[in-house]
């Protein structure tokens, strides 16, 4: 067996030790004499494995009780339009800070149920930096103000949230939660895909203040309603228990790991070490503000984009694979997600260096 070191933006690697106890647990879990996806999901063996899971998700993010976390289905995407059904009426206005291609799709969802107001935008510079919430232009009485956290696609991070705007504060953290500690008393609303740094696709987690849930518009479905999902214990349909069971085994990954402080110091190392292989070369470059860089996205360009296709083939051949940047903006993109060792990056880093000298 060869397992290749992993750059996908998403669906993205998975840390070695959970596909190993996932193997392991694959045809026996805990002596069931089956599997975890052929079982009830209202079996004790299974609430079990839902409860350990949010409880060692609370603790690596220190989410208090007044907040619910819901697993739920659909994706990011769905939380673009489950969000202004609970949390706007049809006249009211809605601030969203546009920093990339996930905030775009954001706004032209909310835009079909309520105003939008865009409180600022990094469009004029082709998405490369995040204004600086000082800049936003906040409305007053606004629903709510809506950030991606992380645009994961551009490679532009908040670093850091404002903690008094005056209306909750709603981020799509699919691509960077888990990365590092967060402060989640600063959220309303948090939203992220399980794609990126939670588990397999096909399981959003969302963490809202109890407030806020229970204010949906009267025609919501309640498979649409925050409260209802709530009240079911995210379990008003059959949930995805098997991506459910291995978000589990991540987290408590991450929790023998030493949490997220742990985590974001290696994150930090392997995001400016390779921050500073492209940055001392005149052959590779990065578009993006120093100050605004991802951690878990790093895009990158060659001197000459007729080199791409190989660049590529030649990474794919060494063991480096998805280093392809997003078909809207091309170029290079590594993806440095919690599962991918710092020692990936230092391959990559070997890689590049002897890449720009062979071609360069
Ligand atoms: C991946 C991603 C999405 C979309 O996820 P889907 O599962 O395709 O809905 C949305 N926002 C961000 C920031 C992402 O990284």
């Amino acid at each position: 067996m060869t397992r290749v070191h992993n750059f996908s933006p998403g669906p993205a690697a998975l840390p070695l030790p959970v596909l190993e106890r996932a193997r392991d647990e694959l045809l026996d879990y805990d002596g069931r004499g089956m599997s975890v996806m052929e079982m009830s999901h209202r079996s004790p063996e299974f609430i079990a494995i839902a409860e350990r899971a949010e409880a060692d998700f609370r603790e690596l993010l220190g989410i208090g009780d007044d907040y619910y976390v819901l697993f739920l289905q659909g994706g990011p995407t769905l939380q673009f339009s489950m969000l202004p059904f609970n949390l706007t009426e049809r006249d009211s206005v809605a601030d969203y800070v546009h920093t990339g291609s996930w905030g775009t799709k954001a706004i032209a969802a909310a835009r079909k149920l309520c105003r939008v107001n865009v409180a600022a935008t990094s469009e004029d510079a082709n998405f490369t930096y995040a204004p600086a919430p000082a800049d936003w232009r906040l409305t007053p009485g606004a629903a709510y103000v809506h950030v991606t956290g992380n645009e994961t696609i551009g490679g532009v991070e908040y670093h850091d949230y404002p903690s008094d705007l005056g209306a909750p504060l709603v981020a799509d953290l699919s691509s960077t939660l888990l990365s590092r500690p967060l402060d989640v008393s600063r959220f309303g609303v948090i939203y992220a895909g399980a794609q990126k740094n939670i588990g397999p696709v096909g399981l959003t987690i969302v963490v809202i203040r109890k407030d806020l849930a229970g204010r949906a518009r009267p025609a919501t479905p309640d498979m649409l309603d925050y409260l209802a999902h709530a009240k079911a214990g995210s379990m008003m349909n059959t949930p995805p228990t098997y991506n459910w069971y291995l978000a589990g085994l991540v987290f408590a990954w991450l929790r023998d790991l030493g949490g997220l402080a742990v985590m974001a110091e290696r994150n930090r190392r392997k995001a400016e070490k390779l921050y500073a292989a492209v940055d001392a070369s005149n052959f590779y470059r990065c578009p993006v503000r120093d100050a605004d860089r991802s951690w878990m996205n790093v895009p990158f360009t060659l001197a000459d984009p007729a080199l791409d296709r190989r660049f590529l083939d030649e990474a794919e051949a060494a063991g480096l694979a998805n280093l392809k940047g997003h078909r809207s903006v091309g170029g290079m993109r590594a993806s440095l997600y919690n599962a991918v060792p710092e020692e990936a990056v230092d391959a990559l880093i070997d890689f590049m260096a002897a890449f720009e000298r062979d071609a360069g």
